[in-house]
């Protein structure tokens, strides 16, 4: 490979690349391919700050990896997976270039990749690009979903590659700059399990343990204690996700961080009216992925997880099947502590009572019945509307409320910061994306990134954000972001 030119001698990045420090069997050192004519679509002058990045030395050629910035290890990860239940031994990085971690103003180490980069060691048939409309689905969605609080990776940068890309159809190529807790997935312990590669799976866990979850150091048994971590972060993610009526899309094990953020965003998209059954990806044909079935296949998941740290589990077989069957057939009790907690909120309540759970779910059950949206009815209910469709509902929610200590104004306070106005509407995404590649006009996409980023206040001119799509508007299927 050849070097490539550096911007300066000193670095805008202050990198400190602790995976590139792991054994060489969990990475390949790779450059990105250069470009013909990279151009910026935009820099994230927030999370740059975050990162201790001057924004102004983050450039197109740096976003396309043309330049690799100095003190940047440049590799692709190793990891397995399940896709739709099928175990695939090798994935990796097949289009994603790591260039390093900074550790930023909090202290928190994150990674930096550019995702569209380049071929490397683990791209199969791949061509290692991205398309521009994916990479704007992630921008904006990604930070849509921070804004609303839900953990995440972030979007650092966009720009176009000058060259096509070739899916169905010649498309304009672009490279989205991701930030993340790590990139480590549950697929990432399944690769070296499925070697038997013992030695790298304790270097991950130890490194997973350390990043993520450095109080576990100490535990009896740092495997199981991390299983427990993971179980419970992810019970949160997905709890937040269905909140807000996020279907993630492509929850196979290697697009499930151990860290408890949400990463990839492909087909993924935000449900309208409320069913339990949405599916929006077009090669999701059974559901698997389903709005409701994403607790179920999170458990799942991590029932693969704990199958990879089995041999760190305990010497005698057996006894670590025992361990981690027991640990994974308790997610559903941890999930429900974690929904119910959410969906309380979104009710008003503070207290808890035990019919709590029964009276959401005759809510969702009224609102599925009337195909009501689901953001306008959570919304209307935190403004002290009365939707018609909630009129069975409505005066067994009254007589809860009058049991709960909280004040008219306290509660819609509360109720009002978990209820969004706003959220990415599919039918918005999509034309937003359109005006993108059809006609180079970035304007819906910079306003609906403004929009986004204030999802609980009502903001003036916005209105047309917070409506369902129109009969001739709806979204049925998105398309995996490859
Ligand atoms: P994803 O569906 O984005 O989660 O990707 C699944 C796997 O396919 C990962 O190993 C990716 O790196 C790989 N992959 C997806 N798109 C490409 C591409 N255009 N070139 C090379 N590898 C790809
Ligand atoms: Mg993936």
């Amino acid at each position: 490979m050849t070097a490539l030119p550096q911007t300066s001698a000193r670095s805008a990045i202050a990198f400190d690349n602790s995976y590139a420090r792991l054994p060489g069997s969990m990475h390949a050192g790779v450059l990105p391919t250069p470009v013909e004519a990279p151009r910026l679509i935009k820099v994230n002058q927030g999370l740059a700050a975050e990162l201790g990045i001057d924004p102004e030395a983050l450039t197109a050629e740096m976003a396309v990896g043309n330049v690799v910035p100095p003190g940047a290890s440049p590799l692709a990860q190793a990891y397995a997976g399940h896709q739709f239940g099928q175990f695939v031994p090798q994935l990796g990085d097949g289009r994603a270039i790591l260039l390093g971690e900074v550790v930023d103003q909090n202290g928190r180490r994150r990674d930096i990749q550019l995702k569209g980069a380049g071929q490397t060691p683990f791209s199969r048939r791949g061509d290692g690009r991205a398309a521009l409309g994916p990479v704007l689905r992630e921008y904006l969605v990604s930070e849509a979903m921070h804004a609303l609080g839900i953990p995440t990776t972030r979007a650092l940068m966009a720009a176009t590659t000058g060259e096509k890309v070739y899916r169905e159809t010649a498309l304009p190529g672009a490279v989205l700059t991701r930030v993340a807790a790590s990139h480590i997935r549950v697929g990432t312990f399944q690769f070296f399990a499925a070697r038997r590669d013992v030695e790298s799976l304790k270097a991950l866990l130890d490194h997973a343990v350390a990043r993520h979850y450095p109080e576990l150091a100490q535990a009896e048994n740092p495997a199981l204690a991390f299983l427990d971590a993971v179980m419970e972060a992810q019970a949160r993610l997905v709890s937040r996700w269905v909140q807000v009526g996020f279907v993630h899309g492509v929850m196979n094990t290697d697009n499930m961080a151990v860290s408890g953020e949400t990463i990839d965003y492909g087909p993924c998209a935000f449900m309208d009216a409320y069913d339990p059954a949405t599916v929006f990806s077009s090669i999701d044909e059974y559901g698997r992925y389903a709005y409701d079935n994403q607790a179920p296949i999170a458990m799942w998941n991590l029932a693969r997880l704990a199958e990879a740290l089995l041999s760190l589990l305990d010497e005698d077989r057996d006894e670590a099947i025992r361990i981690a069957t027991a640990r994974v057939e308790g997610f559903p009790q941890i999930y429900t502590r974690h929904w119910l907690a959410g969906f309380r909120r979104k009710i008003g309540l503070v207290s808890e009572e035990e019919g709590d759970l029964e009276l959401i779910q005759a809510l969702l059950d009224a609102m599925q019945l009337a195909r009501a949206d689901f953001t306008i009815t959570f919304r209307a209910l935190s403004h002290g509307g009365e939707p018609e469709a909630l009129a069975g509902w409505l005066p067994t929610w009254r007589e809860r409320l009058a049991r709960d200590p909280q004040t008219e104004a306290e509660r819609r306070s509360l109720m009002g910061s978990v209820n969004p106005a706003y959220i990415p509407r599919n039918h918005r995404v999509e034309a937003m994306i359109r005006a993108a590649v059809d006609r180079q006009d970035y304007a819906p996409f910079e306003e609906m990134l403004r929009v986004l980023s204030s999802p609980y206040e009502e903001q003036a001119g916005a209105e047309a954000y917070a409506e369902p799509p129109g009969e001739t508007e709806k979204v049925y299927r998105t398309f995996c972001g490859t």
